[in-house]
């Protein structure tokens, strides 16, 4: 089976989009199909998709098993050719990915969707790059001993995908784990699997049988399936705190490797000097950016508790709404959009829910409200940016993940008691410190607890940086080198003794 590559948006025919094991398109062992349903169009189905079982997950293991030895046994250059014919081809099909990504997730076509996909090119373009840099060292133990080690793949990862950004985190685990030495069976999310079958479809066009097989279905069969296999080595997980602790706990059970990359309450500190008349323009900007507010504050890297100095609280929140105020919600596809939709009708509740409850909270000053946006007639989980000011840091909309375009603003008057509010969080995975004074932010930067803080900047997440989190934002890195080392591969020490 093949599926077409492009899709229109058409309720009365809706393709079947099998999935990808052993380099063949498959149905499910089980026979069952879910809809693929387009979050901005919600009377439309997008495509079909198999609905997989512990079957369908044994098959694709077995694949990669048979796989692995022969994909590792190559020259480190080999495997980089491979990465770098994929790139090319994920990068001449950029345009096709990004319009995917609008569609399948809801995301914004030109915010949003289209720089998903050049952090998917740029990623493979990345590890291909690197691919010879998981090498080992040779210990000076004297000239009758030769002391080195060499630096292994770990063998077959299971990789777990989020929906709300899917090609972006399939791009940090595929690349790293393919460059190491790795095979992979990928389970995207249940709500946004269309890009990452597509993404296969192009990268399998270089790769042999069984190095990339993705298996789509619900996370409760599929993705505890692969959890729980004895043929997977790693379990690479990307999703919530709730399910990334049930799932470290199964694999910690079964003592396999396992990296999670989980959610965050991001705090976004800003000081008196950031919103001088020269620099508060520039400082509301980036804290749009950091809030995510043109992914709907659907990342986990969302800077959703915004701490502002109480000496510049009302004049940096005025030039703040009037910033998000701008932003226009709409079609993802329609190039003026700024903003998309929620991916699913229950998240999009879940969203409504916590607005609800920060509006009746004591003392909120309702900044901006973006509860039933007009959208031009499109039926979708519409939902625009809403900004909550006079907020406390015990509230449950300041403690919570969201996972919706919802700010909090917290004002503050100590550093101390800004960096303890700011740490006061279960999470740590990324922070925002805005000041002119560098010693100010810096020393700052330093004491939060969160494994990636930007200073003075909302966006900025770079090929090659360290990303992961603190607390119970997870465990391990990806994105980098140095993550990828310590993520999918393992170490071997041989001690030799000559002549
Ligand atoms: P989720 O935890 O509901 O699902 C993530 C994936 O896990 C899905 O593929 C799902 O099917 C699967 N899953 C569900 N139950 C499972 C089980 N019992 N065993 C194995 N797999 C299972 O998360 P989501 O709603 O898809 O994504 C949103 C969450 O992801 C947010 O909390 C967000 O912060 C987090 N996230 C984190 C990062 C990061 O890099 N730290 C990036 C993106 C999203």
């Amino acid at each position: 089976m093949k599926h077409q590559t492009t899709l229109e948006l058409k309720t009365d025919e809706v393709p079947d989009w099998p999935m990808y094991i052993d380099g063949e398109w498959v149905t499910s062992e089980g026979g069952g199909w879910t809809d693929a349903v387009c979050p901005s169009r919600t009377d439309t189905v997008l495509a079909r998709v198999p609905e997989g079982t512990a079957a369908d997950v044994d098959r694709a293991v077995a694949a990669a098993r048979k796989a692995q030895p022969a994909w590792a046994a190559q020259h480190f250059t080999a495997r980089q050719k491979v990465l770098n014919a994929i790139a090319d081809s994920l990068e001449e099909h950029a345009e096709e990915l990004s319009v995917l990504t609008a569609q399948d997730t809801g995301n914004a076509l030109r915010t949003q969707a289209r720089p998903e996909s050049a952090t998917l090119v740029a990623l493979f373009r990345y590890f291909a790059g690197v691919a010879g840099e998981f090498k080992g060292t040779v210990l000076p133990a004297g000239d009758n001993q030769l002391q080195y080690t060499r630096i292994e793949p770990l063998g077959v990862v299971g990789a777990i995908l989020p929906w709300n950004s899917p090609l972006m985190i399939a791009a940090m685990k595929i690349p790293a784990a393919l460059a190491a030495g790795n095979t992979l069976v990928v389970k995207p999310a249940e709500d946004a699997p269309l890009t990452i079958l597509r993404m296969a479809e192009i990268a399998a066009e270089h790769l042999p049988a069984g190095v990339l097989n993705i298996v789509t279905g619900f996370g409760e069969t599929v993705g505890d399936a692969i959890v729980r296999h004895e043929g997977i080595n790693k379990v690479s997980f990307t999703g919530s705190s709730e399910v990334g602790r049930l799932v470290g706990g199964v694999a910690g059970g079964r003592i396999v490797a396992t990296s999670l990359e989980l959610g965050g309450k991001s705090p976004n500190i800003v000081f008196p000097s950031a919103a001088s008349p020269e620099r508060i323009e520039e400082t509301a900007a980036g804290c749009l950016l950091a809030m995510r507010f043109t992914r709907q504050g659907q990342s986990c890297t969302a800077g959703s508790r915004l701490f502002v100095h109480e000496d510049v609280y009302e004049e940096f929140l005025e030039v703040l709404a009037r910033h998000v105020g701008a932003l226009k919600v709409g079609d993802p596809l329609d190039e003026d959009t700024d903003m998309g939709t929620i991916i699913s009708a229950k998240q999009h509740a879940q969203v409504c829910e916590y607005v609800e409850e920060g509006k009746q909270q004591e003392g909120v000053r309702v900044i901006l409200d973006g509860s039933n946006p007009d959208v031009e007639g499109l039926e979708g989980y519409y939902q625009g940016p809403t900004i909550l000011a006079g907020a406390s840091n015990e509230w449950r909309i300041s403690r919570e993940e969201v996972f919706g375009p919802v700010l909090v603003v917290i004002p503050w008057r100590e550093v101390d008691e800004v960096v303890a509010m700011a740490n006061d969080s279960h999470y740590g995975l990324a922070a925002f410190v805005w000041s002119a004074d560098l010693d100010e932010a810096i020393g700052t930067a330093h004491r939060i607890e969160s494994g990636w803080v930007q200073v003075n900047q909302g966006g900025g997440q770079v090929v090659g940086q360290s990303y992961g989190g603190y607390k119970d934002s997870g465990i391990g890195r990806e994105f980098s080198l140095e993550g990828a080392i310590a993520g999918f591969t393992q170490t071997k020490q041989i001690n030799v003794k000559l002549g």
